[in-house]
């Protein structure tokens, strides 16, 4: 039987997590929430997703907006064997006394700290672990990527120490409320959270991040430094590695890629949903090894990155005969990504 799934909040994450369930065989939207009717409210009805009213939200101003509801979130917890919450930042702990009471499991998004959930999730991190939990909380956009590309580097060359610099975008594309539009801010808290973060889900990586926030729209860019343990004989070795692994995307020098303005123009000419690029973007020209040190760039589609990994956290939680190869191939497979 398909896992029944609910999506609370239907805004960058969640109207993006609602498509790829609906696209999984083995899954199905019994309904997405929101608080107010907007474009996003109408096009969610338009897809065929029962929409519901949550938070603090009045079925009233739907209906005046001519936006048909199905009745409250409570409602749709009853319909659910699983519900994503993708409301704002820290919202969703206050949701999480809804999911227990109504004995819903639930996935949590990286905007909540990690004691809302049983455990911190990344895919090709630590499925296994969080196999049968009753709640996770997929890791934020860059906390994914970092643990992408840990779980490349670690199980074959160990780390003995990881320094990357997050250089982060000011706002997404759609929110007008945030900057800068000229400037680069430091974060003033050194070393950033997102080592910390990244340990929820490795508790022994020897990380250190720091982060500025500059004027773009298109994605953060990492840069890192990482001392290997046993390095491999050379950057060719890296990149194979790299390329072998679901959910990384290189680009050759001769594709002409010179940094995220051609990385979504790439994505808008696949045609996936919503022009996403869904994996960690790499250029084979920013890897290189030194000695024990690797050196690379990879880029993050803050909008999606996180999408296949709620997909499996999904399953993580719902199906007890789920594995990580075998989640993350059907994920994949179902968004159209594919390896390089
Ligand atoms: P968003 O503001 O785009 O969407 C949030 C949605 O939740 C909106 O539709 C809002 O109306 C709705 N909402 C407000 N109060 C609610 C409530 N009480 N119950 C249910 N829904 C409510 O936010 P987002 O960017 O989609 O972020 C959602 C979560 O995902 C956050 O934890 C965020 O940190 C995390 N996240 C965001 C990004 C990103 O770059 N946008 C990346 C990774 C993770």
């Amino acid at each position: 039987m398909a896992i029944r799934v609910a999506v609370n909040g239907y805004g960058t994450i969640g109207k993006r997590v609602a498509d790829a369930v609906a696209r999984q065989a083995d899954m199905k939207v019994v309904g997405v929430a929101k608080t107010r009717p907007s474009f996003e409210a109408r096009s969610a009805v338009a897809k065929g997703f029962p929409l519901f009213v949550a938070g603090a939200g009045g079925a009233a101003d739907f209906e005046s907006a001519g936006v048909p509801v199905a009745g409250r979130v409570e409602d749709l917890l009853r319909l659910a064997d699983v519900v994503v919450d993708c409301a704002p930042d820290k919202v969703g702990k206050e949701n999480a006394k809804l999911y227990r009471d109504a004995g819903v499991r639930a996935i949590f998004q990286g905007g909540e700290k990690a004691d809302v959930a049983e455990a911190s999730f990344s895919a090709l991190g630590n499925f296994d672990a969080c196999r049968g939990k009753r709640s996770l909380r997929v890791v934020s956009c860059n906390t994914t990527g970092l643990a992408r590309a840990a779980s490349v580097l670690l199980p074959r060359w160990g780390v003995e120490s990881w320094e990357a610099t997050l250089v982060r975008r000011a706002a997404d594309p759609a929110e007008t409320k945030r900057g800068p539009i000229n400037g680069i801010l430091p974060t003033f808290q050194l070393p950033s959270h997102h080592g910390p973060d990244v340990r929820t889900v490795f508790p022994d990586l020897p990380i250190a991040t720091a982060a500025v926030v500059v004027p773009t729209t298109l994605m953060h860019v990492h840069t890192n430094a990482v001392r290997l343990a046993r390095p491999p004989a050379g950057t060719a070795e890296v990149v194979a590695a790299f390329r072998a692994t679901a959910r990384f995307r290189l680009f050759a020098g001769w594709e002409r890629v010179d940094g995220t303005p051609q990385v979504m123009e790439f994505a808008r000419d696949r045609g996936l949903g919503f022009s996403d690029m869904m994996e960690n973007v790499l250029w084979e020209d920013g890897i290189r090894l030194e000695g024990p040190i690797l050196h690379f760039f990879q880029a993050i589609h803050q909008e999606s990155i996180v999408v296949p990994e709620n997909v499996d956290a999904i399953r993580a939680v719902a199906d007890p005969t789920a594995t990580a190869a075998a989640s993350i191939e059907a994920t994949d497979r179902s968004l159209g990504l594919r390896r390089n």
